[in-house]
């Protein structure tokens, strides 16, 4: 039977003329997934099995591909922060997906036994998917992966700005996948909000908090439900407990979660909030920490290079207007700093810190997202806590310190999407933690179970029993419906 175009779609909604091809590919994943409701374990299991053969046959060629858009960006980190994360995601998916869709029973309260009742896991249909640039295979084919588990046929939209990944992560997985089952679209924000604009049973979208908003409202417009996962200003907190011994651990902890693909990562800590009188130690600390990860920087093919002119030109524009502001600025410049760079390295930033920046400078109302990190001091706990509750709430946050007290005062007096202690960004590499922001910096979790539930219908089911008493509460009501009224009351 042919689905027609007018029945494919929600009641209601309209698809977007232009996209006729976008329209086209969604009618017909989604008449593929009304087709299969019930997906069996085998089939999402082969789609997984592809996926890694996939990664495993082409990773040493997307990562060329992804360096090349970039300009500098090493393989050993495409390697961990690509590969890694996803072959972990993938073996996850694989040894649990079996027990994930199957059905939760839940118990059944007193008042309505003997009926039983369960929880049925079931595909929602078609997500769509929409990445960013700086991480960009883990970031769309982690939520393809758990999409592909729960069942699901998957549409992505990558990023513009990583177009020689972007197009041959479209040939691989459209060489793997039928296109009813997975499909890439290219383009740009036209094409993006068009596809945002599509009817899909679950729209994820990893990027920024502005383009996050215009996404929920084309889904909105739908009623189709989101995981928004965004960014934000993530604190990085120094207490006082920390002592002068710790302090170039943790500025080397700090120094790495920055500079890892030279800022430019969701949960990279944005500012630092350190106790006043250690700014002296921190900068030794950090300047030191930054020469002992980043020995030379200018043709260095473990440092990134900012993505594009823009983009760089936006960094320096915010640490000028700092500067002018009265920050104090402090480039933390390698020995072969002054020449010039080798070709194709010329976006390679170096990493700055900035003292005493002004608190309505776009430096500290915006997200930095590359390697300048601004340091504020503070008095109390108190002020701390106030500082970032007064904000919008963080993706992330870190808190260094020995002193236990103080650690969950900070942990219990402010909201963020994720906590690393003593470290940063690895609470987004432990599977058994949902991934997520708050607020600003988005909604909705993934990774692991958690992701698989977000791509999953639960669906209620109550399954009466023959035994069932339940006409005693039909009308006509009289002294007979009080009286088990009065008996059910008493046993709750
Ligand atoms: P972006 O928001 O500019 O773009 C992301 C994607 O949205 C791109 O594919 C783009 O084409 C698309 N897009 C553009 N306009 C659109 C529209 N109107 N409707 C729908 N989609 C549209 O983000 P970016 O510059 O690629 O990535 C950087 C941002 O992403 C940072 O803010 C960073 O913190 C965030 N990020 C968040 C996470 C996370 O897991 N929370 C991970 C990585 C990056």
């Amino acid at each position: 039977m042919n689905v027609s175009k007018k029945s494919a779609t929600k009641a209601g909604t309209a698809l977007p003329p232009e996209s006729d091809r976008l329209s086209k590919l969604f009618i017909a994943q989604q008449s593929a997934s009304r087709a299969m409701v019930d997906v069996p374990l085998a089939w999402r299991l082969e789609r997984l099995d592809r996926l890694q053969s996939l990664l495993d046959a082409h990773g040493p060629a997307l990562a060329d591909a992804v360096q090349a858009d970039f300009g500098v960006r090493s393989r050993q980190l495409t390697d961990v922060a690509d590969f890694f994360v996803l072959q972990a995601t993938i073996s996850q998916l694989k040894a649990n997906c079996a027990r994930w869709m199957k059905p939760v029973r839940v118990s059944t309260p007193i008042y309505l036994q003997p009926a039983t009742a369960f929880i049925q896991r079931q595909p929602v249909g078609v997500v769509g998917v929409i990445g960013p640039w700086n991480y960009p295979l883990q970031l769309t084919l982690g939520p393809l992966a758990t999409a592909l588990a729960a069942g699901n046929r998957v549409m992505i939209k990558p990023s513009e700005l990583t177009p020689r990944g972007s197009a041959l992560l479209a040939d691989l997985l459209h060489g793997a996948f039928s296109q009813d089952e997975v499909a890439v679209v290219q383009g740009g924000p036209d094409v993006a909000h068009a596809f945002a604009s599509l009817p899909f049973d679950h729209l994820m979208f990893t990027g920024s908090t502005a383009v996050g908003r215009k996404v929920a409202e084309a889904a909105a417009k739908n009623l189709t439900p989101t995981t928004l996962e965004l960014g934000g200003k993530s604190p990085c907190i120094v207490d006082a407990s920390c002592s002068s011994a710790d302090m170039k651990d943790v500025a080397l902890k700090i120094a790495h979660g920055k500079l890892i693909n030279a800022g430019q990562t969701c949960i990279a800590p944005d500012y630092v909030l350190l106790p006043r009188g250690r700014e002296v130690a921190f900068q030794k600390a950090y300047a030191s920490a930054v020469g002992r990860l980043f020995p030379t920087l200018l043709g260095n093919a473990d440092y990134a290079s900012i993505l594009t002119d823009r983009h760089l030109a936006r960094l320096k524009s915010l640490l000028d207007e700092a500067q002018s502001g009265g920050a104090r600025v402090m480039e933390l410049l390698p020995e072969d700093s002054g020449k010039a760079p080798p070709v194709g390295h010329a976006r390679q930033m170096a990493p700055v810190l900035v003292f005493d920046p002004p608190a309505q400078s776009r430096l500290m109302t915006e997200e930095i997202f590359g390697p300048i990190l601004p340091v504020l001091t503070y008095h109390s706990l108190a002020d701390v806590t106030a500082y970032i509750n007064e904000r919008p709430r963080p993706l992330a946050l870190y808190w260094f310190g020995t002193d236990s007290r103080a650690r969950h005062e900070v942990l219990n007096q402010t909201v963020s999407g994720g906590v690393t202690v003593n470290d940063t960004l690895l609470h987004i590499a432990h599977h058994n933690l949902p991934f997520g922001g708050v607020g600003d910096s988005g909604w909705g979790a993934y990774h692991g179970e958690a992701g698989f539930l977000r791509f999953t219908q639960q669906k209620p089911v109550f399954v009466q029993s023959r035994w069932a008493m339940g006409h005693l509460f039909y009308p006509p009501y009289g002294e007979r419906f009080q009286q088990v009224m009065g008996l059910l009351k008493k046993w709750l």
